[in-house]
């Protein structure tokens, strides 16, 4: 790749507004999503999308990888796959994704967290913090953490399972007094079916060793970043692929839950 097409790619800090991101599609107030929960709710884990097109949508997100490798987490440019031994290993950008949300990370609203003890306290703080429950937020979190607990799940082979299946095995990791970074996404509970409606949110460790789709958390010192997002970009899997023949009739709520939390 050039210089230039480098320089071009992706979200660039020297533009602003809807010129931020490269892709003509997408703005620096976008959220870019590939494919949708439900289909990954019903064991669609095929990659659609490569690393090096998603980077072009945006420098920060959450999603998984082919095959539902692990647990996907983005932030400055760089992204990392959690994968079922709770290591982080940084994307290759010839790597694909079944599912994965984006956008170019700008913030417009920091906030020091005061002790917060756990997850449902965090999802209430942020809640009373933010204008209103009917746009998109990036999410973004800073610190240091006396109790993190996050989940990966285990890479799969065809026919795939639905992800309720996986995630009943999915292997658990604890984290005590631990630096690091949480990244993802409040979405309006609007998107069910679409997207995770509410925080859907990961974990890096501060070394980048480990971390994955956090579960539980207790806060030492932190700070919240959030990007308004108001834009939002669906790219669904073409071709002919197996998305064409998916039955996303169904209401798949009562998973979501069981596969998230
Ligand atoms: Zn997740």
């Amino acid at each position: 790749m050039s210089l230039f097409l480098a320089a071009a790619a992706g979200c660039s800090p020297d533009k602003t507004g809807s010129d931020a991101n490269a892709n003509p599609l997408a703005g620096s107030e976008t959220l870019v999503q590939i494919s949708t929960i439900d289909a990954v709710l019903n064991g669609l884990y095929d990659g659609v999308t490569s690393l090096e097109t998603l980077k072009e949508y945006g420098d920060f997100g959450i999603g998984t990888l082919a095959g539902l490798d692990g647990e996907m987490i983005g932030f400055d440019g760089d992204f990392y796959q959690v994968r079922s031994d709770g290591i982080a290993y940084l994307v290759a950008d010839n790597m694909e994704t079944p599912f994965a949300a984006v956008t170019c990370f700008d913030s417009d609203l920091e906030i020091e967290l005061p002790q917060i003890t756990s997850y449902e306290q965090l999802e209430q703080f942020l809640d009373a913090a933010l204008p209103t429950d009917n746009i998109f937020y990036a999410v973004r979190i800073e610190g240091t953490f006396s109790y993190i607990k996050t989940r990966s799940v285990p890479r799969q082979e065809k026919p795939y399972p639905p992800l309720v299946e996986v995630t009943a095995q999915q292997p658990v990791f604890e984290f005590n007094d631990v630096a690091g970074t949480i990244a993802g996404f409040r979405s309006p509970a609007y998107v069910s079916g679409v997207n995770v409606p509410g925080y859907h949110l990961h974990f890096l460790t501060e070394d980048r060793s480990a971390g994955g789709h956090l579960l539980e958390l207790a806060t030492q010192e932190a700070v919240a970043k959030i990007d308004y997002t108001f834009e939002f970009l669906m790219i669904l899997p073409g071709g002919d692929s197996d998305f064409y023949h998916l039955d996303l009739t169904q209401n798949k709520q009562a998973e979501l839950e069981q596969a998230e939390k």
